[in-house]
Parts: C-alpha cells; sequence; structure tokens
C-alpha cells in the first residue's frame, strides 16, 4: 500500500478533524480499504464509522458515494464534513429541483468527494448520468444490515443494491458499516457484497465502563423499589418488555423515587413531556418499553436495568449500552424469570414473519437465555457473540465477582445428558425434569416414560432445581433448544463427549446470586 495514502489519512485526522489517533479498529479498517480491499465493518453506534469512508474520501481520488437510508441525518453530516473542508453534498427528496440540478452539476464537474444518496437515487437517469462523469473512489453503504432479511430492519431498497454495484461498468471498491450485525448477518452481507469474509472488522463492543449483572431468584417488585430508593439522584433507566409491566413498575417505584414513563401506547406529548425531564435530569428514573431509547443523547446514565430478558442479545446489548455513554462506570442489570423466555417466545409465535425467520429468532433468543444463564465472564461472552476477540476476563461482572468455588457436576450431567437420550430428542426441559425427578405426572405414566432407566435419577432434588441446572447446561451447551415454539432438547456435541466420560462439568456452587 502507499505509505503516503496511509500519511495523508492520519493528516487528515489530525488537521482536519483535530484528533489525536484513530480508535483502535478505525486505523486497521482504513488500512484496508486504501489497500483496495473490500470491507465490513460492524460498530456499535458512536463507535466511529463515519470517519472510516470519510478520510478515505478525503483522499482518494474520485467521488466516494456514501447510501444511507437515513435521509434525516444527511444535512448534518454534510454539514460537519464541509465545515472541516471536505467537500460534501447530498441529494435527496428534501431538495427543489432546481437545487437538485444544481448539485448533480457540482457532483458532475469533480466538485465532490463525499455524496450522500438514498438507495431509490441510485436507479435516477440524470444521477446516473452524473455520477458517469467522475471515476468513482468507493461506495459506502451505511445501515449495511437492511440488506439483510435476518436483520431486524430489512429494507426492500436495499435489496437490489448489490445488483446495481454489480452493474457498474467497472468494478468499484465496497466498505459497508452497520452497529447491529450478528454474525449470520454479516455473512449474508458479505455474501451479497462479494466480500471476503476475511475482511469483517468486528471492533469497538467492548465498554470498559459497563460492569454487566445478572440477577436471578430476586422478587423484583421489591428489588426495583429497593434499587431505586437507595439510588435517588442517580439517573438510570428500566426496562420493560411490554407496556402493562412498565405502568406496572412505573405504579410500584413512583414514590420511592422520581421516576416517569415512557411507551408507545402514550400520548405524544406525554412521550415527549417523559423524556426531557429525563434528559434535563428533572427526573431520576425513566420506566420505559423498547419504545425508549433511539436517537436519545444522554450521556450520565448510571444504570440500565432491565426488569424482563430481551429477545436478543442484540436489543440487550444495544439498550444496556445506553448507559455510561459519559465514559464514567456504570452498571448494566438483567433480571431474570423464567417467564421472560416465555413471554420472549409468544412474541416470536405472535410475529407474521416467515417460518424460517421465526426459527432464527427462537435460536437468537437462545442465545439471550444463555446469556442469564452461563458461568462465562459476560462481557466475554457478549464480545464472542458479536464475533469480537473476547480478549480476557472482564473482572467485574456478576459472573467474574462470583463467590464461591466451581464444583464438579459431572454426573449430575451425565444423569441429564442420558435422560435427553433415552427420551429420543423427543421432550422439553419441562418433562426431562419430570422424568429426572420421578414425577408421578399421569402424562408421564401415559408416555411410559417412568419405564426409562434415567426415571428418579435425581428424586433427591426437586423438579426447579433440575430445570434451573438444565437451563445451565443449556447455557454452555452441552444442550440445545430446537428453534420452535415447543423445544425440544437436543444433545450438542459437548454433552455427547461429557456422556462419554470425556470431560468433566463444572458449575459455580452458589448459582442465585443475591444482592
Ligand atoms: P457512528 O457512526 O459509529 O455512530 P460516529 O462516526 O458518528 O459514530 O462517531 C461518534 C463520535 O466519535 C463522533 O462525535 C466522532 O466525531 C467521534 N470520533 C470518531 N472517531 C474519533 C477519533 N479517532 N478520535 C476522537 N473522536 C472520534
Ligand atoms: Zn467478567
Amino acid at each position: 500500500m502507499g505509505q503516503a495514502l496511509l500519511d495523508q489519512a492520519e493528516h487528515v485526522l489530525r488537521s482536519l478533524y483535530g484528533y489525536t489517533a484513530f480508535r483502535p479498529g478505525q486505523q486497521k479498517i482504513i488500512e484496508s480499504i486504501l489497500n483496495k480491499e473490500d470491507a465490513l465493518v460492524v460498530m456499535p453506534t458512536g463507535g466511529g464509522k463515519s470517519l472510516c469512508y470519510q478520510i478515505p474520501a478525503a483522499v482518494l481520488e474520485g467521488v466516494t458515494l456514501v447510501i444511507s437510508p437515513l435521509i434525516a441525518l444527511m444535512k448534518d453530516q454534510v454539514d460537519a464534513v464541509n465545515e472541516i473542508g471536505i467537500p460534501a453534498t447530498y441529494i435527496n427528496s428534501s431538495l427543489t429541483k432546481a437545487e437538485e440540478r444544481k448539485r448533480l452539476k457540482d457532483v458532475a464537474d469533480g466538485n465532490i468527494s463525499l455524496l450522500y444518496v438514498a438507495p431509490e437515487r441510485l436507479y435516477e437517469p440524470s444521477f446516473q448520468a452524473a455520477l458517469a462523469k467522475q471515476p468513482l473512489a468507493l461506495i459506502a453503504i451505511d445501515e449495511a444490515h437492511c440488506m439483510s432479511q435476518w436483520g431486524h430492519d430489512f429494507r426492500p431498497s436495499y435489496l437490489t443494491m448489490a445488483d446495481w454495484i454489480d452493474s457498474l461498468p467497472e468494478k468499484v471498491q465496497v466498505v459497508a458499516l452497520t452497529a447491529t450485525a450478528t454474525p449470520d448477518v454479516a455473512r449474508d452481507i458479505c455474501r451479497r457484497l462479494h466480500i471476503d469474509e476475511n475482511n469483517q472488522h468486528l471492533t469497538g463492543f467492548k465498554r470498559t465502563n459497563l460492569t454487566l449483572r445478572v440477577l436471578k431468584g430476586q422478587k423484583k417488585t421489591a428489588f426495583l423499589q429497593q434499587y431505586v430508593e437507595a439510588n435517588q439522584g442517580v439517573p438510570g433507566i428500566i426496562y420493560a418488555s411490554t407496556r402493562k409491566e412498565a405502568e406496572a413498575i412505573y405504579r410500584a417505584i413512583d414514590g420511592k423515587t422520581n421516576a416517569v414513563l415512557y411507551h408507545g401506547g402514550l400520548p405524544e406529548k406525554e412521550r415527549t413531556e417523559s423524556q426531557e425531564a429525563f434528559v434535563y435530569d428533572r427526573a431520576d428514573v425513566m420506566v420505559a418499553t423498547n419504545a425508549f431509547g433511539m436517537g436519545v443523547n444522554k450521556a450520565n446514565v448510571r444504570y440500565v436495568l432491565h426488569a424482563n430478558m430481551p429477545g436478543t442479545l442484540e436489543a440487550y446489548y444495544q439498550e444496556a449500552g445506553r448507559a455510561g455513554r459519559d465514559g464514567e462506570p456504570s452498571e448494566c442489570m438483567l433480571l431474570y424469570q423464567a417467564q421472560d423466555v416465555q413471554t420472549q417466545r409468544f412474541f416470536i409465535e405472535q410475529s407474521d414473519a416467515s417460518e424460517e425467520k421465526r426459527k432464527h429468532d427462537f435460536e437468537k433468543l437462545q442465545w439471550m437465555s444463555r446469556y442469564a444463564h452461563t458461568n462465562q465472564c459476560l462481557e466475554q461472552f457478549i464480545l464472542s457473540y458479536f464475533g469480537e476477540d473476547a480478549g480476557e476476563p472482564c473482572g467485574k461482572c456478576s459472573n467474574c465477582k462470583r463467590e464461591g468455588e466451581q464444583q464438579d457436576v459431572t454426573r449430575d450431567a451425565q444423569k441429564v445428558l442420558s435422560c435427553v437420550v433415552r427420551v429420543k430428542e423427543r421432550f422439553g426441559k419441562t418433562v426431562i425434569a419430570q422424568v429426572l425427578t420421578g414425577s408421578k405426572n399421569k402424562k408421564i405414566e401415559q408416555l411410559g416414560l417412568d419405564k426409562l432407566s434415567t426415571y428418579g435419577l435425581m428424586k433427591d432434588r426437586s423438579a426447579k432445581e433440575v430445570q434451573a441446572f438444565i437451563d445451565f447446561l443449556l447455557a454452555e451447551q452441552y444442550i440445545g433448544l430446537t428453534p420452535a415454539s415447543y423445544p425440544t432438547i437436543q444433545l450438542l456435541p459437548k454433552g455427547a463427549a461429557v456422556l462419554k466420560g470425556e470431560g468433566q462439568v463444572y458449575q459455580y456452587k452458589e448459582t442465585v446470586e443475591r444482592t
């Protein structure tokens, strides 16, 4: 690669942006772009994605085309880069015809380095004609997850974009960017845009100022009341998964603290009032559904407490990540109740998504539940879920901090695993627990499951305890759930190994953390 280009890039960073250094990740990405490699960038919101194409745009010959569905944000972005001296413009439906013509002429005349458009624009003849007059340096596709039907925001206008790029007379370098791609969405984007999978850059998910905690076995209302009372004057968000639940929590904690409520069922005026009271520090606690948060800029949120488990780790981490934007130490807590899994399952069942998409959603839900039950460092768990190098255990999450010894539970694990095999992987958690505890339930007898050699193998335990142990084995991937409304338990390779005596299972003695 031309070292000269890279030097120029650093010069632009310092002299135009006024920053002292690239963030980790940015440097590698920009190097790879200047090295003429296509790239996929997955970086959370606020991570610094824009620089990854703006700086190449400033140093490369020709036009960098930025495709984004967010028309409302184009003006601000273009104003900001123009201000520091990178010639940029946008063309979208908000412009008059005369203004549009003027801008197209600027593009055709070679006065523009950065050009922002929405995907629909690509097919307009006047746009194509202007673009054809200048070499294209780079195509940056923002919000690239909109391209994948596995993503949570699929847009049909994004589907044809890859064809449009393929139809260009010459191969143009591509960089796709998104804040929220799971490994499968990332793979899908790479496939559509012919990006080498080795050119995925997953970075910036680590937020060292956040402490992650999973709390199990709490009496929810009492816990929340106590928590907010002890944290008066400290800004925090409590997320609930339904409007009803948000209302109930709001009623329960109001009086213990200064709280406001926000969900999609409230009139716009009330929502605005709640949001402003919270943002301007007139209220301490925001009780909300996931309708709250997008585009809300409040840097000093000290905790995000999920009173219910969301359906995916993407949703969880995005919401939890609203804590500590100012870089100060902050907490992200998940209150886990088994009931929440049912609620999320219900949401998936009720959705009108395709069978395949639903299967996918069930799998994502399973990852979310694994997070709630794993013994692993929670930060490492999340980072590896997003495909980022997990590094060392964080040393401060509720798993890293867990007191007590790990105990060898291999024998118990083998009992569960062999029961899964004996029932031929046809049943779920409840039935397996009933069989193992020797339940006298009619259904168990009718199915002849009381004749199994594993029947009653764990009769010294309660069904609830055994279910919790099964959750643990699911979290650690000894077993897995089928992605269905009524999931059955299947043996995974790691579990098969334990059954064969090739591996030990360890679990913390104290599985229920108390605060
Ligand atoms: P994203 O598009 O990933 O949400 P942005 O590109 O808007 O993030 O960047 C988020 C913030 O971080 C912006 O205020 C930006 O100016 C700032 N930023 C980005 N890169 C750097 C850097 N290398 N040094 C300092 N600040 C940076
Ligand atoms: Zn940890």
